[in-house]
């Protein structure tokens, strides 16, 4: 009986590898025509001013609608495109409908900007400050309307040449942003050195209570003031109850993000969102 229940084990484990192996054969096999067939999408996330929940900009989200596949998340999809060196076609595609988008709500009278994330492989691509450069004339969209949020750079990843790359982006005019800080290591003295705008901290590192009660209160005096310190905007993102919304404020943070506040959404559910904050801020 033992052997038994081993051997089902090992199928039961067979069939998850197997199941796993064949979608990602698929995924490789779909997503290199994905652009050309039309199948990706992006959706938008309010970002609020957590003073008066009023929207202040957007992150667009990349969705891959493949008939077979299904809706394929960012997670799944992004290793891919690495491997089969796409990331940077895919990341035009981004930037270009990102702007095109952006360039459709400029004519609303409320100021939005955009977030667009970028993998630190279309950051270092050589002429990746040109092609935003050109992005942004091709759509007649103002450079300060356009936020880059790059993640954290991990070992491999070519440190000056990221520094060189974000400062060529704020000389065009562009913001920049570290998203999901905290996440990685040598966090402080990367933030030092990087030319950044935004801090993108996620809410387990806003929130009390997460993990053990008032643990991580003192964490976010520090990052609020070393924000402050670096001239940074501190973004709480993935905030997903009033309590943490609340406790973001608390914390100092000016602004905000996540489901508590907004769901990501196609771009006419967010007009529709939109319009339910007629005036202009101040
Ligand atoms: P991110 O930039 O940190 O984006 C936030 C992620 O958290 C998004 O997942 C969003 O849907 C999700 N989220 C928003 N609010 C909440 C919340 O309250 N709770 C929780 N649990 N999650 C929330 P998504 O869309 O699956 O994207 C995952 C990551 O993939 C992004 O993390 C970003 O790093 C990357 N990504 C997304 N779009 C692109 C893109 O166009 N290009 C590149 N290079 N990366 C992208
Ligand atoms: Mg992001
Ligand atoms: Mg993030
Ligand atoms: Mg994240």
């Amino acid at each position: 009986r033992a052997r038994q229940l081993g051997r089902n084990r090992v199928e039961w484990y067979d069939d998850q590898l197997e199941e796993q192996f064949t979608r990602r054969l698929d995924l490789e096999r779909e997503l290199p025509g994905a652009v050309q067939r039309g199948e990706l999408d992006l959706v938008y996330q309010p970002v609020l001013d957590l003073d008066d929940e009023q929207p202040v900009g957007t992150e667009a989200l990349l969705r891959w609608r493949n008939p077979a596949l299904g809706t394929v998340l960012p997670a799944e999809l992004l290793p891919v495109a690495e491997d089969l060196m796409l990331v940077e076609e895919l990341g035009r595609w981004v930037l270009d409908t990102a702007c095109r988008q952006l360039a459709a709500w400029s004519q609303r009278p409320r100021r939005l900007w955009m977030s667009v994330n970028i993998s630190s492989r279309e950051l270092t691509a050589p002429d990746f400050v040109r092609w935003v450069s050109t992005s942004l004339a091709e759509h007649r969209v103002e450079p300060d309307r356009l936020v880059l949020e790059i993640a954290e750079p991990r070992g491999g990843v070519d440190v000056p040449a990221v520094v060189t790359q974000l400062a060529g982006l704020r000389a065009l005019g562009v913001r920049t942003a570290l998203d999901d800080f905290g996440s990685g290591q040598a966090s402080l003295a990367q933030l030092r050195r990087l030319p950044v705008d935004f801090l993108k901290v996620d809410r387990t590192l806003v929130t009390e209570g997460g993990n053990r009660q008032g643990e991580s209160k003192p964490f976010i005096d520090v990052l609020v003031s070393l924000g402050k310190r670096f001239g940074l905007e501190i973004i709480a993102e993935g905030l997903e109850s009033p309590v943490q919304v609340e406790q973001a404020r608390r914390a100092g943070c000016r602004l905000g993000q996540g489901y508590a506040l907004s769901r990501p959404a196609p771009a006419e559910r967010v007009e529709a969102y939109l319009e339910e904050f007629p005036s202009p801020s101040r």
